[in-house]
This record gives structure tokens, C-alpha cells and sequence, in this order.
């Protein structure tokens, strides 16, 4: 594997790399979610890039940027058991030299929800993720279902400013009990984690209530409000919402008749934990 750290080395080493080229870009603390991106792209590619960047403009003034978790060597380990051909590891300064003054607004999707919650969040994404689809000219880039709106973000940004690669969107990745994988569950005390499969949980039983024919959207999200409520240790529910995949907008006549999103954001102790389901009608 090789570990570059430049944008000029990283071009140099894609123009003679085979393609598909498969980029996995994430900001490191790698888990067991980043790692099935990986796997995914190195089946599908003959050449594996995945970023680590703790990406600053995607925080805002009062988040985690500066206890994000890091651990470069390991993770750098971890990419090169899987099979990663190169890792690209900026510092912030090369990919926000001084100067730097360009920002990709996306709205439709960006707008509600997480882009309500915090303001500059997909402002800082969408120019991150942009300026790596640039540097790396990839045939696919894999994101996880876990983070759902930041993928119809992507996948809204890519269509609209007609970048050649294709967004793969590859499934959520739990713990046992249910908790979806997290840089941010490294926060949670013992107590909260215990406390946190909650959340899938009450995703879970609102996905038992859809199928069993339910399709009134305040019905089911209001289920799931009363879950996450009952769970002393649930301080805060950002929102809960049944959304259109693809727009975010919060689809009140979609229900039964193609797919939707549950999303749901919520703080336990000082962490936000975020998660989300599909809805899908019954096939026939
Ligand atoms: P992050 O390092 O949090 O920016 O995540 C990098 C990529 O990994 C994003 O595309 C995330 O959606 C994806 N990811 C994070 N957690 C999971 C998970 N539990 N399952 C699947 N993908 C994930």
C-alpha cells in the first residue's frame, strides 16, 4: 500500500493506477463500517483508494473536531489488511491552503434535517468530497447508508455538477445489539452505550409497524418518538422523520408506494447519534 500525502503524489500514482478505480473516503477512526466500504470496493475494483481527512470545514464552532478520534497508524494498518492500494493522508493545509475560497453549496437534499441541525455541515462535505473526486478521478465512490443524507447529498452534488463516477451506497454496518457503527460511539460512557441500541430499537419496531400496514407518516414517526422518549438516558431527539430517499423531503403521500427513510437524530449525554431505515412497500 502506498500512503501519500500530497495531492501531486496522488495524482501521479492514479495516472498509472488500473482501472475501476474504487475511493472510500473517510475520516479515519476506521471500524468495521469503513472497512465493508472497503471490502466492497476492492471486490468491484482493480484499484483501491480510501482518504483519511478530518475534514474541518464539516464541523461547526461548537462540535468535536478537536477530540475526533485519531489514530492514523492504525487505521493505516487496517486499510492495508484490506487491500487498499493507496491511502491518501492530507494535512488540512494541502487540501485548504491559504487562500483557499471556493465552497459547494448543494441545496434540495442539504436543506432539511442534519442541514437544519448544523448549518455548515454539508457545506464542508460537499467541497471535501468534491476536491476528492477531482484529485482522484474514481470510476466509484462507496459511502454508507449509515450517514443517508450526506449520500443524496453526494449523489445530488455528482448529478449536478456531472462528475463521471458512480455513488455506491453500501449498507449500514451494526454492533450485535443493534448500534450502528460509529467513530462518535467512542464517546459514549458504559451506562450510555448500554442505553443507545434504543435508537435501533425503535427504528426497528417502526419498520415492524410499516410492514404490519401502517402508513400514516405521523403515526409512525410519532412511534418512534415515544421509544427514544422513554429512555431516560436520551436527552435530546434532533428530529425524526420519514423522508423521500432521494429529496428528503418529508414524504407524506410516498408511503406504500416506493421506498423511504426513517431518520433519526439524537443526543445522549453530549454525543449525537445519528441512524436511519428504509421503508419499503411489499414487492408485488
Ligand atoms: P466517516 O469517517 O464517519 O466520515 O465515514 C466515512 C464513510 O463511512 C461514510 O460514507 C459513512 O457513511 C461510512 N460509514 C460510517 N459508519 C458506517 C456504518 N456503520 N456502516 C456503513 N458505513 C458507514
Amino acid at each position: 500500500m502506498d500512503v501519500v500525502t500530497s495531492i501531486k503524489e496522488l495524482r501521479q500514482r492514479i495516472n498509472r493506477a488500473p482501472r475501476p478505480i474504487g475511493l472510500v473516503p473517510t475520516m479515519g477512526a476506521l471500524h468495521e463500517g469503513h472497512l465493508s466500504l472497503v471490502r466492497r470496493a476492492r471486490a468491484d475494483s482493480a484499484t483501491v483508494v480510501a482518504t483519511i481527512f478530518v475534514n474541518p470545514t464539516q464541523f461547526g464552532p461548537t462540535e468535536d473536531l478537536t477530540r475526533y478520534p485519531r489514530d492514523l497508524e492504525a487505521d493505516l494498518k487496517l486499510l492495508e489488511d484490506n487491500g487498499v492500494d493507496v491511502a491518501f493522508c492530507p494535512s488540512t493545509d494541502k487540501v485548504y491552503p491559504q487562500g483557499f475560497a471556493t465552497t459547494v453549496e448543494v441545496r434540495g437534499p442539504a436543506l432539511p434535517l442534519e442541514g437544519e441541525a448544523r448549518p455548515d455541515h454539508f457545506r464542508g462535505v460537499a467541497t471535501v468530497v468534491t476536491k476528492l473526486l477531482l484529485m482522484s478521478a474514481p470510476d466509484v465512490a462507496y459511502f454508507g447508508q449509515k450517514d443517508a443524507q450526506q449520500a443524496a447529498v453526494i449523489k445530488q452534488l455528482v448529478a449536478d455538477l456531472d462528475i463521471p463516477v458512480h455513488v455506491e451506497v453500501c449498507p449500514t454496518v451494526r454492533e450485535p445489539d443493534g448500534l450502528a457503527m460509529s467513530s462518535r460511539n467512542a464517546y459514549l460512557s458504559a451506562e450510555q452505550r448500554a442505553a443507545a441500541p434504543v435508537i435501533f430499537g425503535a427504528l426497528s419496531a417502526v419498520q415492524t409497524l410499516y410492514e404490519s400496514g401502517e402508513l400514516s407518516r405521523q403515526t409512525l414517526e410519532r412511534r418512534c418518538r415515544e421509544m427514544l422518549e422513554a429512555e431516560p438516558l436520551i436527552e435530546a431527539i434532533d428530529y425524526v422523520a420519514v423522508v423521500d430517499s432521494g429529496s428528503f423531503i418529508q414524504a407524506a403521500d410516498l408511503l406504500g408506494v416506493q421506498p423511504v427513510t426513517l431518520v433519526v437524530a439524537a443526543r445522549i449525554g453530549g454525543t449525537r447519534l445519528i441512524d436511519n431505515v428504509v421503508l419499503k412497500p411489499e414487492a408485488g
